[in-house]
């Protein structure tokens, strides 16, 4: 069936006005058969997170206080959004009752003074759980069948269970809770929150993972299209807030958009890619302020762009590892080192090597690394250097140019950023090179600068 999965993010979630645009997209959207999952309002995942942080110093008081804000917030939201009245007395005891629930598990954590990952997803939640409630009553005040599907329970497995097992008994849950409703002609509301993954949703995913839940709903339907709709118009050469200039890219691949979201563009979750390049699924970025705007799509092939590179992105918060030892030159070294990244599950970014040391690049605050510093100590040297970042150009335009790493490196030298390391994949999609953190928003500038205002 020709089916697509919308998702909506948190500025087009953030206020009533922007919500009964989402409303409006979903009722003129061309095709009839359509799940919507959301993100929380903008700023509520944020303030749910503190609230933790608070319960957890003991400080109810600040819990109240910033509970006033999220339930004002909804409260008002509801008010302005719903016409009904009885349909308006339904949603405001259902936040009432979700809040106050909220309150007390905030409470019991004042005591203990201690979060696991399991009450930290009960928290954070609330937020999508509000949302997709919020949009759901929305359309049905428009006499529009949709119906809110609460993903917070959908799967309980033991603490333990290895993610694949997880991701398979999550496909099959989903498909049974969304196409049921999608074949009667519904709309299902769903949260972009699911549980219960081992770890944690913030843990075990990360932030931003309502994209993800958008793409394992498409998956889990057969669905033909995954629409994120978000505050740009599809993905730019550069992030807006740096780069006011950046402009829009109309198509990627898989691969090259995979890349950027994994070198710290923002507007799409990294692991939004994976059921899409599975079942093949073309992921369109849209407007949700601009529908009428082209946006970007992203498919298997991507297409070319007239610039030698398609975006320059950077990824903060890595720490750079330099590991020196004698037995470099012997064979067998690289394997140990590795084999003690698997065991301690430090996953590794860039790599480069000389003959008597090696350089990794990891993301900063690792659980485990503590321990893999120890074992590796061991057997070498190793320095640790913090507040590091990624800064990456990514397209597939660079294998038909040459030069293009020379412009790169002298436009990072012209602005006085100092490169650590540097890494270029042989499928030669992306160059990249690790700076300190500060400097990344000139070294984004200036390279921005040499690849894309020279057609302007
Ligand atoms: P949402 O709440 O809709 O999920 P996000 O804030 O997570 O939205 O992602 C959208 C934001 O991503 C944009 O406002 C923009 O600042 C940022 N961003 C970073 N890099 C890029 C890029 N290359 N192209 C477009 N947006 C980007
Ligand atoms: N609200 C969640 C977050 O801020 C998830 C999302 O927006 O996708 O991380
Ligand atoms: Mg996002």
């Amino acid at each position: 069936m020709n089916y697509h999965s919308l998702k909506f993010g948190g500025t087009s979630m953030g206020s009533a006005q922007n919500i009964k645009t989402v409303g409006s997209i979903i009722m003129q959207h061309p095709v009839e058969k359509k799940s919507v999952v959301v993100s929380a309002m903008s700023g509520i995942t944020d303030i749910l997170i503190s609230m933790g942080k608070q319960a957890t110093l003991g400080n109810f008081t600040g819990v109240q206080s910033l509970m006033e804000i999220v339930a004002n917030k909804h409260y008002q939201t509801l008010e302005e959004l719903v016409v009904s009245e009885s349909i308006k007395t339904q949603g405001k005891a259902f936040i009432e009752k979700r809040l106050s629930e909220l309150e007390e598990f905030l409470r019991a954590i004042t005591i203990i003074k201690e979060i696991s990952p399991r009450s930290h997803d009960a928290i954070v939640a609330v937020g999508e759980v509000l949302s997709a409630w919020l949009l759901a009553l929305h359309l049905q005040d428009k006499n529009i069948d949709s119906e809110f599907v609460n993903l917070e329970s959908i799967l309980e497995v033991e603490e333990h269970t290895p993610q694949k097992i997880f991701f398979d008994l999550l496909n099959a849950s989903l498909k049974n809770r969304i196409v049921p409703v999608v074949e009667r002609g519904g709309i299902p509301i769903i949260t972009g929150f699911f549980g219960r993954i081992p770890g944690g949703i913030v843990g075990a995913v990360g932030r931003g993972y309502s994209d993800f839940t958008a793409a394992l709903v498409g998956y889990a339907c057969s669905a033909e299209e995954i629409e994120i709709w978000t505050d740009v118009s599809g993905i730019l050469s550069a992030d807006p807030r740096i780069v006011p200039s950046a402009i829009e890219i109309s198509e990627l691949s898989f691969e090259e958009a995979s890349e950027l979201a994994n070198y710290g563009a923002k507007v799409i979750h990294p692991q939004t890619i994976w059921p899409a390049v599975k079942n093949n699924i073309l992921v369109r970025i849209k407007n949700t302020m601009r529908p009428n705007d082209v946006g970007t799509a992203i498919t298997a092939e991507g297409k070319l762009c007239p610039y030698a590179c398609k975006s320059v992105t950077a990824k903060k918060n890595i720490t750079m590892l330099t590991l020196y030892s004698f037995e470099m030159q012997s064979h067998g070294f690289m394997a140990k080192v590795f084999e003690k990244f698997g065991q301690h599950q430090v996953s590794v970014d860039l790599i480069a090597t000389s003959e008597a040391s090696v350089s990794v690049t990891i993301d900063a605050g690792n659980a485990f690394l503590e321990n893999l510093l120890q074992d590796l100590q061991t057997f070498c040297k190793v320095e640790k250097e913090d507040n590091k970042a990624i800064l990456a150009i990514i397209g597939r335009e660079m294998q038909y140019k040459t030069g293009v790493a020379g412009k790169m490196f002298a436009a990072l030298g012209n602005a006085g950023v100092n490169i650590r390391l540097i890494s270029q994949g042989a499928p030669e999609i992306n160059i990249s090179a690790v700076i300190n953190e500060e400097d990344a928003p000139k070294a984004i500038k200036a390279v921005h600068e040499i690849f894309f205002d020279i057609i302007k």
